[in-house]
């Protein structure tokens, strides 16, 4: 009941930092960016420096099955997922990679073939979390199309319950469209740490929502 009341106060709280439609937006800088590390939130409005890659890249090795070789991740990011891969296994789920880091040319590259402008499912170069390394889509080896009906795959669901433990949220939850500007991808986890997934998770928040909870310490100022 309280989550639901904070999750309706939130919303109006937000609505002028909402991540969707607005229009102004502001750039990180060097600083700013390591002083936010693993928090740090990337999304329509909140951009990254032009030309910006994070340093210590590391490249997916044989224990995280890749759709595409040389996939890269940031080292931390890439050990939650050897264990979260792991312990789907044993679960006789197959998880797949599809995508980890993504350079700001590659991003515009895909932001232009989907048609530039809005888009609800492409993130605009310099906006998207893949080019932080934090984040990694994820799908399983028998049901490897990026749509919704995904999280309503047996791995879609253990994903979703299990990810926070490895430190990972589903970023663009299904009923969050109106605030992070995005459509609901069961597949997207942004590794942010398991303390904070457990606590971003449980709330219900999508990641927007939750950092207006902490203003002063969490949500990066314009
Ligand atoms: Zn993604």
């Amino acid at each position: 009941m309280l989550y639901i009341w904070l999750s309706t106060v939130l919303m109006n709280m937000i609505s002028a930092v909402s991540a969707y439609g607005q229009t102004d937006s502001k750039t990180y800088t060097l600083t700013e960016i390591q002083k936010y590390g693993v928090r740090l939130l990337v999304n329509k409005n909140y951009l990254l420096p032009q030309g910006y890659a994070p340093d210590g890249l590391v490249v997916t090795n044989g224990k995280v099955r890749t759709e595409f070789a040389n996939t890269q991740l940031l080292p931390e990011v890439l050990k939650a997922l050897e264990s979260m891969f792991a312990a789907a296994k044993a679960e006789e789920i197959d998880l797949i990679l599809f995508a980890g880091f993504r350079s700001e040319q590659t991003q515009r590259l895909f932001y232009e073939r989907a048609g530039g402008g809005n888009s609800m499912s492409v993130a605009p170069p310099r906006g998207s979390e893949h080019e932080t390394g934090y984040a990694a889509d994820i799908l399983a080896v028998d049901s490897m199309i990026r749509n919704s009906s995904f999280g309503e795959t047996k791995a879609g669901m253990w994903l979703q319950k299990n990810a926070p433990q490895y430190g990972f949220i589903l970023r663009y939850p299904e009923n969050k469209t109106n605030v992070t500007g995005y459509i609901y991808e069961p597949w997207h986890f942004r590794y942010i740490g398991r303390e904070l997934a457990y606590e971003i998770t449980e709330t219900g928040l999508c990641y927007e929502e939750f950092l207006q909870l902490y203003p002063d310490q969490k949500v990066p100022t314009k």
